[in-house]
């Protein structure tokens, strides 16, 4: 249950004086639903209102608040001429303007006569100083609750600064003292002020370097939301590893007869992982482990060798991926890989309809699937495992393990192995997992040829289909790679159905175009016909992206590459460079080039390695865009930014952990603090997760 002391701030926004429904909505769409939501929506400017000169003094340009006599008030003559109140102190004449003016209201905010005090932009006219509806009006009395200085916040359509300020004001008097969570020792060296404070600093800025993200009070407020959210994700973890697994160890039988049969070594970082694999299997919890290599780092040899270790001990074990394609693929790649061991591989997806799709559920149900393989259908209602040990998910460059952990944990508890294409740098890993264990494949497999990459400007591309004319006469096989145009399939398509007519105006039949709506089948076929050669030069989308393996392939065209993010561009250029030949990759870039978009190519002309890669695509777009936040299931922090506050997540971690290693329940008195705090950043599930939740 949320602590009674957290009650005011889960309110609905419209709970706060003067703020109706319509405000309400709007407020709700800038911020969210709740007060709470109020205290997170911090300022990115501030008004300084503390320049309070004569009239005589003010200058012209500036924010100022005079302290004026009314002196009198002359009416608009007409609806397209103001009303105008002239004031004056003893330096001088001031006119107040006021367009489309409500007449009683301004006689009764401004007697003839009388002391005011107005603050607004001071503005010169004909040489005469004026304001032009003044931001402030009040008595003399009044003046000690202007605020010197006004924070300015991000706004909305349907809300002014006026009133978003006055209902920030207002949630933040709702702002309870509350207990602390941080450590003494962390507050002590970072000189980090109490939550409330922090709050009130954070809203109530004195100079423009108070906005800063780096300010004592918005990192600790950056750090409470990162606290929030690892000890969410350990406590999360802690229940998952509760889970009775069992330890699965295999005699490696069937390990060795498959090594033996492979055209390569393992390299270093294969075997390493495997081992840690191993002995995580051989535990009594649940393995939940993380396999990252880049794209052609041979992840999938890896996989199906952890496999065999789960179908050694008796049990089964399955391969889930992302698409139809590389379910069939992986299928495909694995009964060759396994044909020296005897054991039976199964293809399931959500295409198999029928008697196919019977006996393949007949087959993994009885256990004579060793292994099976196939899309998320192998997680749905009618699929039951005989005994399924060990669960990999090819999430390529996707986050979202949790809710994959929970999807596989039917029956009995599977082992899981996640692999990731997406070498993500190790700020985004931990934020997204937490305290996640990882294997990484570092190493490429021996006589992978560096990719040539060149950028081109769009200008030129007459040369670059030359160029690929060339090489397609010299048999090679072409990836072209058409614009993004926006986040819509339809136009996406609609460029590359474009971009593969004029090839094929060039190229003849030999073009092919596969995309993202394109049935299941269709795209098979296409797929196998640019594997055999039919089609010389293949168009897509970027769902090529996806791990397709075609050894022939060695040239890429990416037109517009600079519309797309730098990880996306290294999983694009991962297709090609993967066989005998030597690959070039062609980017194809717009001629006017922001400075990032620059940094961004020249990164990849000159680096292959998707770590660094990564990480240089944090530093230059920032957390949240790195993996398109939205399908990255990173968490969307409200107060943190990954790029800024980025080292405070390990000291995040490291705290969680601390806390709950001396207190696992969260009982002591720190301990309820951090189950408040959970509370406040609305991670109320993860307090179920502690025996007296
Ligand atoms: P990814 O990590 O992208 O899934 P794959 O598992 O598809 O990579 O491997 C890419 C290619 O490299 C495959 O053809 C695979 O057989 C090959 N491969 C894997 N491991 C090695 C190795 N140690 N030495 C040489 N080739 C390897
Ligand atoms: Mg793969």
């Amino acid at each position: 249950m949320r602590p009674d002391i957290l009650f005011p701030l889960f309110a609905s926004v419209t709970s706060l004086d003067g703020i109706g429904p319509r405000t309400g909505s709007a407020i709700e769409r800038l911020a969210g639903p709740n007060v709470v939501d109020l205290l997170w929506h911090l300022p990115n400017g501030l008004i300084d209102r503390r320049y309070a000169p004569t009239i005589g003094e003010a200058e012209p340009g500036r924010i100022a608040t005079l302290t004026v006599q009314v002196d009198l008030h002359q009416p608009s003559p007409n609806r397209r001429l103001p009303y105008k109140v002239r004031c004056r102190d003893d330096t001088g004449f001031l006119h107040l303007v006021f367009f489309h003016a409500h007449a009683d209201y301004l006689t009764k905010t401004l007697p003839e006569g009388e002391q005011r005090i107005v603050s607004g932009l001071v503005e010169e006219f004909r040489g005469e100083k004026q304001i032009t509806h003044p931001d402030h009006i009040g008595t003399v009395e009044e003046i000690e609750q202007l605020r010197a200085v006004e924070p300015v916040y991000p706004l909305t359509a349907g809300v002014t600064q006026k009133v978003l300020g006055r209902a920030i004001g207002r949630a933040l008097e709702r702002a309870p003292e509350l207990g602390e969570w941080i450590e003494p020792s962390v507050v002590e060296r970072r000189n980090w002020p109490p939550w409330h404070d922090a709050l009130a600093a954070a809203h109530g800025p004195d100079n423009e370097a108070d906005l800063a993200q780096d300010t004592p009070a918005r990192q600790r407020l950056a750090y409470d939301e990162l606290l929030a959210s690892q000890l969410a994700l350990l406590l999360l973890r802690r229940r998952l590893r509760r889970r009775k697994g069992r330890p699965v160890a295999g005699d490696g039988k069937l390990q060795t007869k498959v090594t033996a049969a492979l055209p390569f070594q393992l390299t270093g970082t294969q075997k390493q992982a495997l081992m840690e694999i191993a002995d995580d299997m051989a535990g009594p919890d649940c393995m939940m482990r993380l396999l990252q290599g880049d794209v052609g780092s041979g992840k999938t040899v890896v996989a199906l060798l952890a496999m065999l270790n789960a179908v050694e001990a008796g049990a089964q074990a399955a391969l889930m991926a992302p698409t139809e394609i590389l379910a069939r693929q992986h299928f495909e790649t694995v009964s060759k890989l396994v044909a020296p061991a005897g054991i039976e591989v199964v293809l399931l997806t959500g295409r198999d309809k029928g008697k196919v799709r019977r006996t393949a559920l007949a087959r993994i149900a009885d256990g004579s699937a060793a292994i099976t393989i196939g899309t998320h259908a192998l997680f749905q209602k009618d699929v039951a495992f005989s005994d399924l040990a060990l669960a990999v998910i090819d999430e390529q460059h996707r986050f979202g393990v949790h809710q994959r952990i929970t999807l596989s944990a039917k029956g009995r508890n599977p082992d899981v192995l996640v692999m990731t294409a997406t070498p993500i740098p190790r700020t985004l890993l931990l934020a997204a997992y937490g305290d996640l264990d990882a294997s990484q494949l570092t190493e490429k497999p021996a006589g992978r040829k560096p990719i040539d990459t060149r950028a081109v400007q769009l200008g030129r591309i007459e040369e670059t289909i030359g160029a690929v004319e060339r090489a397609v006469d010299g048999g090679a096989r072409v990836y072209w790679v058409a614009p993004l145009v926006e986040e819509s399939e339809v136009i996406d398509l609609a460029a590359a159905t474009e971009r593969c007519e004029a090839l094929k105006a060039i190229f003849g039949e030999r073009v092919g175009l596969i995309h993202g709506r394109m049935k299941g089948l269709e795209k098979d076929m296409v797929m196998a016909d640019f594997a055999a050669g039919r089609i010389a030069v293949l168009v897509a989308t970027t769902v090529i992206e996806v791990g397709v393996d075609v050894p022939e392939a060695t040239v890429m065209v990416i037109e517009h590459a600079e519309r797309f993010g730098l990880a996306q561009l290294h999983q694009l250029r991962g297709r090609i460079g993967r066989g005998e030949t030597r690959s070039t990759c062609i980017l194809l870039y717009a001629a006017s080039l922001g400075e990032t978009a620059k940094a961004r190519l020249k990164i990849l002309r000159e680096t292959d390695d998707g770590f660094r890669i990564a990480e240089e695509d944090l530093r230059l777009r920032g957390g949240g865009e790195v993996l398109g936040t939205r399908q990255s299931g990173l968490p969307e922090f409200r107060l943190a930014d990954l790029a800024v506050h980025g080292e405070l997540l390990a000291i995040a971690r490291d705290n969680a952990r601390l806390a709950v290693e001396r207190d696992a329940e969260l009982q002591s008195e720190r301990g309820q603090a951090l189950r408040t705090l959970l509370y406040l950043f609305e991670r109320d599930a993860a307090v179920k997760y502690l025996r007296s939740g």
